[in-house]
């Protein structure tokens, strides 16, 4: 089948990427409204009724935004772990009809297998997701397909399993010295960024693709960035001297909307 991915928009204000096989199409997240995702949708010519379902990491809003009125296409389902099953709801007033899987399970969807993890995040039960699906050079390249915003730091059991992906969508949240000088955000604020259930900086997932000599990654895509303590042309800078055997990274700088 292989694996396509779109990133339809991601910033500390809204995300959500596109998974696709020739036969199936997943959501990774809906931090948009409803009405944004599918605006999104329609300029990659995909249509609300061809998705299949949306994989939710977490609940916070910059994830979940959409759920509501996506929530009316009755064919879309709805996978989380319980924890965030319940925190989505929670503040909904319509009752999903919810697909739960254990952090940390593998399990089929459709062509794909669907692979969770935890990750260190001041949420419920937070995770990142490997999807796997099987080759298919006709339809796309790549046929595995790692997702991981939203954790403060990365535990070697996370670095480990995102080296083996194809396409890997990783958090360059910050600058850390933009961040330290932004004038919006009181201390406490910029503490839980920060920390280790917060958000990664640019210097941390540097590292981290610096010293992955052993990946398999073809395509990278940096996500998350903060609109006001980051700066696209700074982190395309950091990161456009990455090297793999001797040739530059395949390295999208997602600018953050
Ligand atoms: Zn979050
Ligand atoms: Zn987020």
């Amino acid at each position: 089948m292989g694996i396509k991915f779109s990133m339809l928009g991601s910033s500390s204000s809204g995300n959500c990427g596109l998974v696709e096989t020739d036969s199936c199409k997943v959501l990774i997240d809906a931090g948009f409204s409803c009405k944004r995702i599918l605006q999104m949708l329609d300029q990659l010519n995909v249509s609300i009724q061809s998705v299949d379902a949306v994989f939710f990491t977490h609940e916070h809003t910059d994830h979940t935004l959409g759920i509501n009125g996506l929530s009316k296409f009755a064919h879309i389902k709805f996978f989380a772990n319980r924890d965030t099953a319940d925190a989505i709801q929670r503040k909904l007033t319509k009752k999903i009809d919810w697909q739960l899987f254990e952090t940390g399970a593998s399990f089929p969807f459709k062509e794909l297998f669907v692979t969770s993890f935890s990750i260190p995040h001041d949420a419920y039960d937070p995770v990142g997701f490997v999807f796997n699906a099987k080759a298919n050079e006709a339809f796309s390249p790549h046929s595995s397909l790692a997702w991981v915003t939203d954790l403060g730091h990365l535990p070697k059991s996370v670095s480990l399993k995102i080296r083996e992906v194809d396409i890997l969508v990783i958090e360059a949240n910050h600058d850390v010295t933009l961040l330290q000088a932004d004038t919006k955000r009181p201390w406490s604020v910029k503490q839980r960024i920060l920390g280790r259930h917060g958000h990664l900086s640019n210097e941390t997932t540097y590292e981290l693709l610096a010293s992955a000599s052993d990946s398999q990654w073809k395509k990278i895509y940096l996500a998350h960035l903060s609109k006001d303590c980051n700066d696209t042309a700074l982190v395309s800078k950091l990161f456009g001297s990455l090297q793999k055997n001797g040739s530059p990274l395949d390295i999208i700088v997602v600018d953050p909307i």
